[in-house]
């Protein structure tokens, strides 16, 4: 019988557990990451609904594959459709051995579904945004929390507790800032208001002076 097989493939590396239906890494504290079996429903629904309007009436066979050889799930539930690393060869195994015949029928739902194949996604496009109106603060590398504090040289952030060396912060956040705003003259006074105000002018002179050829006198040296 004709089925489709729908994979969601994860390439997470670690060691990770699952709890009353929760995904959590293990390294962080009770850091809850979202959740592949409810992305695989929820594709799998689409892609059910997505057959049914093309008139199909396809059985789906769902399945989130972790492909890192360094990935390890604790307290892994029997009753979910998971595959892990060292299972995929029988993985594999198990479709080749499954009898099958292409025909005109499959041929003509490749081809729906390839015309049907956007390569730009509508969701891609960006909200409208201004320096003005951003909340500032030195964005969390791992989290993305503006909670972060600089302490002995280091930017630690107190909701996950990451650390990251400041001149290396800085060096990231002056990146996302020419990223965001690509026309803007980046200047001393611009990135200490950005950061919101948690390192030095000082600091962010001897950083941007190390690492961009820069122009300008004192605070309003900016990047060339
Ligand atoms: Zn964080």
């Amino acid at each position: 019988m004709l089925k489709n097989i729908h994979i969601e493939v994860k390439n997470y590396e670690g060691d990770f557990y699952f709890k009353n239906g929760r995904f959590y890494m293990v390294s962080k504290k009770e850091k809850e990451i979202k959740n592949p079996l409810l992305q695989l429903e929820r594709c799998e629904s689409l892609l059910r609904q997505l057959l049914q309007n093309l008139g199909y009436k396809i059985p789906i066979e769902a399945y989130v594959v972790f492909i890192n050889p360094e990935f390890h799930l604790y307290q892994s539930p029997l009753d979910k459709p998971i595959i892990y690393p060292n299972q995929l060869p029988r993985f594999m195994e198990k479709f080749n051995r499954r009898p099958s015949q292409l025909n005109s029928f499959h041929q003509k739902l490749a081809n729906q579904l390839v015309s049907l194949h956007q390569i730009e996604s509508p969701y891609s496009r960006f909200p409208g945004y201004d320096f003005a109106h951003l909340e500032k603060g030195f964005i969390c590398a791992v989290c993305c929390s503006l909670k972060t504090s600089v302490v002995d040289r280091n930017l630690v952030c107190e909701v996950c507790r990451n650390q990251e060396k400041v001149d290396h912060a800085i060096l990231r956040c002056v990146e996302e800032l020419k990223l965001l705003f690509p026309e803007m003259q980046i200047t001393i006074i611009v990135f200490h208001e950005w950061c919101g105000a948690v390192v030095s002018n000082k600091t962010i002179r001897r950083v941007l002076m190390k690492n961009y050829s820069v122009i300008g006198e004192r605070e309003y040296i900016f990047i060339k």
